[in-house]
C-alpha cells in the first residue's frame, strides 16, 4: 500500500499539519492507499505557488507549451495498465470505462497541444480616426478545479488542461474518493512531462474537508474562477459563493438524461444503445440515461430485450476481465440507490429488472410505473437504475423530456435521421445524439449542460470561460476632446 504527498510548486510535500487519511477500495473495501489530509494551509501555499508560476506560464511560447502537453499524452499511455488497474482500485472502474477514460484524455492532451495556436483575439473596426482596435484574449490567472470521484481521471484531466491550454496556472483539488486518480496521478504525470513548478498544484483532504480548501479558493484575489464538475447541489453552493466573491465559475453538474426510442427504431440497437447508456460504470457518469421513452408500439418488445440484456449484464470484481457492473463508490451511495428504489417500489413501481444489492455492487435495474413523487421519477439516482415510460409518440417524448430542471444529454433513436434531427433541436439539453445514446465525450466538442447541467463548455470552447478578453487600442495621430 502507497503513501502519497502532495503536490505544491513543484514539490512533494506531506500536509502542513502531517496527518494522512485512507484512501478506500470500494470493493474490497480495503485501504488502497495512505493520502495527505490536507488543510487551508495547504491550499494557501498551493495558491502562492500556482500565482508564482503564472507570469512565465502565461508568457510561454506556444510551441513549448505544446511538447509538454504531447509527452504528457505519451505518459498517459504508457503508464494505462497501471492508470487502468489504480481505476479499479480506487474507485470501482471496470476496464470498459477505465480505457475510455485513457483514450479521452489523451485525445483532450493531445489536442489541447494547439490550442496555443488558436486566434488569440480579433480586430475590430474603429470609429475613432487612426485608430487600431483589437480583442485580445488572455489568460486569467490562478484556477482552482474542483473534481470529482465518478469519471476520475479523465474528469481531472478535463478539470486542469482546459485551463492551462489557455495560459492559467491551477490548483486542483480532486475529490476525497479518489485523490490518487483524480489528482495526484495527474500531477505525477504532468511532473514526468516537464511542466514547471507551480502550473498544476494538488492538494487533497480527508473526507468532509472539503470546505475550508474552498474558503481559500473564494477567499484569495489571485484565485480568478473555479472550474467545478460534480452534482448540482454542490455546484449551486459553489455558484452562490462564486456570486458574492465576483469570481467566475464553470460548472459541469448532474443530469436527468432521457434516451428517445421512436417505433421505427432498429429495437435491437435501440437495446444495445440503452443498456450501455443506463448501465456503463454502474449508473455512476452524469451523461448515463436515466429514462427510456419508447413508443407505445415498441414498449413491450423493447422492454422484454432490454430486460433480459440488463439482468446478464457481470456484476463483482472491477477488475476482472469482462466486468461491467463494479462496486458504488462507498456503502453510503449504495445505501442511497437501494433507498431510493424502495421508495419508489413502495409507492407503486414496478421492478423489471435487478431491484437489490449484490455485495457493494448494485443490480443493474429497469423500473417501470414510478410515480411522480418518487424521487428516481425526476432526480438522478447516480447508480443502476432506469426508469421505463411508454410514450404515445414522438411530441410526448419531447415534453417528457424536457420535464426536467436538468440538460446535459440526451439520445434519441429513430432511422429517420432528418426527424430526429428536427426533434433533437427542440430538446433541451447542452448535448443531443441522433440515433445514438446519451454517453460521449470528444475533446473538440463543447460538452456542457444547460438549466441545472450547468455552465460553460469543454474543449477548444472553453476559451471563453478561461481567458479575459481586452480591449486595446492604438491611436497613430493626435485626436480632439469636447471639453
Ligand atoms: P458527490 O456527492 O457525488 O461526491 P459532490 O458534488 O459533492 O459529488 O463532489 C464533487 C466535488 O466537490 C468533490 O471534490 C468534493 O470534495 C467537492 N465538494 C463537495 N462539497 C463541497 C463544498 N461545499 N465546497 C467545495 N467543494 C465541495
Amino acid at each position: 500500500m502507497r503513501e502519497y504527498q502532495q503536490y505544491i510548486g513543484g514539490q512533494w510535500t506531506r500536509a502542513s499539519a502531517d496527518r494522512m487519511f485512507d484512501d478506500l477500495d470500494p470493493y474490497r473495501g480495503t485501504v488502497m492507499a495512505r493520502v495527505p489530509a490536507g488543510t487551508r494551509a495547504d491550499a494557501a501555499r498551493a495558491v502562492d505557488a500556482a500565482a508564482a508560476a503564472f507570469p512565465a506560464w502565461a508568457a510561454m511560447p506556444p510551441a513549448q507549451r505544446q511538447a509538454l502537453f504531447l509527452r504528457a499524452a505519451d505518459i498517459v499511455e504508457r503508464r494505462a495498465g497501471e492508470i487502468t488497474a489504480l481505476l479499479a482500485q480506487e474507485t470501482g472502474c471496470a476496464g470498459g470505462f477505465a480505457g475510455f477514460q485513457i483514450l479521452t484524455a489523451t485525445r483532450l492532451l493531445r489536442q489541447a497541444a494547439n490550442w496555443g495556436y488558436l486566434p488569440a483575439g480579433e480586430v475590430i473596426r474603429s470609429d475613432v480616426p487612426d485608430t487600431f482596435a483589437l480583442a485580445l484574449r488572455r489568460p486569467i490567472g490562478v484556477v482552482a478545479g474542483i473534481s470529482p470521484w465518478n469519471g476520475a481521471h479523465v474528469l481531472a484531466w478535463r478539470t486542469v488542461v482546459n485551463p492551462l491550454a489557455f495560459g492559467n496556472t491551477m490548483v486542483l483539488k480532486p475529490s476525497e474518493e479518489a485523490p490518487v486518480t483524480a489528482g495526484l496521478l495527474v500531477a505525477e504525470i504532468m511532473a514526468e512531462a516537464g511542466f514547471p513548478a507551480g502550473v498544476l498544484n494538488v492538494v487533497t483532504h480527508a473526507p468532509g474537508d472539503a470546505v475550508p480548501i474552498a474558503d481559500e479558493f473564494f477567499e484569495r484575489p489571485e484565485v480568478r474562477c473555479i472550474n467545478f464538475t460534480g452534482s448540482s447541489a454542490t455546484g449551486r453552493i459553489l455558484a452562490e459563493r462564486a456570486g458574492r466573491a465576483l469570481k467566475r465559475c464553470v460548472l459541469e453538474l448532474g443530469g436527468y438524461n432521457p434516451l428517445i426510442v421512436l417505433a421505427d427504431a432498429d429495437l435491437d440497437y435501440a437495446v444495445e444503445a440503452a443498456a450501455f447508456a443506463a448501465f456503463f460504470h454502474s449508473g455512476q457518469i452524469c451523461m448515463n440515461a436515466r429514462k427510456v421513452l419508447v413508443e407505445q408500439p415498441v414498449y413491450d418488445t423493447f422492454i422484454e430485450r432490454l430486460t433480459a440484456r440488463a439482468s446478464a449484464l457481470p456484476a463483482g470484481d472491477p477488475a476482472a476481465e469482462g466486468t461491467v457492473i463494479g462496486p458504488l463508490i462507498t456503502p453510503a451511495a449504495l445505501d442511497r440507490v437501494s433507498r431510493e428504489v424502495d421508495e419508489a417500489v413502495a409507492a407503486g413501481a414496478k421492478v423489471l429488472a435487478g431491484g437489490s444489492a449484490d455485495g457493494p455492487c448494485y443490480r443493474p435495474t429497469i423500473l417501470a410505473d414510478v410515480p411522480a413523487g418518487a424521487r428516481i421519477h425526476s432526480e438522478e439516482t447516480f447508480g443502476p437504475v432506469l426508469v421505463a415510460q411508454p410514450v404515445a409518440n414522438a411530441e410526448e417524448a419531447v415534453a417528457v423530456a424536457n420535464a426536467t430542471r436538468y440538460g446535459l444529454s440526451a439520445g434519441l433513436i429513430t432511422s429517420d435521421s432528418q426527424r430526429g434531427f428536427a426533434l433533437a433541436r427542440r430538446i433541451e439539453a447542452g448535448v443531443v445524439h441522433v440515433n445514438d445514446q446519451t454517453i460521449a465525450d470528444e475533446p473538440q466538442l463543447p460538452l456542457g449542460g444547460i438549466k441545472d447541467s450547468g455552465w460553460g463548455r469543454s474543449g477548444p470552447h472553453s476559451m471563453a470561460d478561461f481567458t479575459e478578453l481586452q480591449w486595446i487600442t492604438t491611436r497613430d495621430a493626435a485626436g480632439s476632446f469636447p471639453i
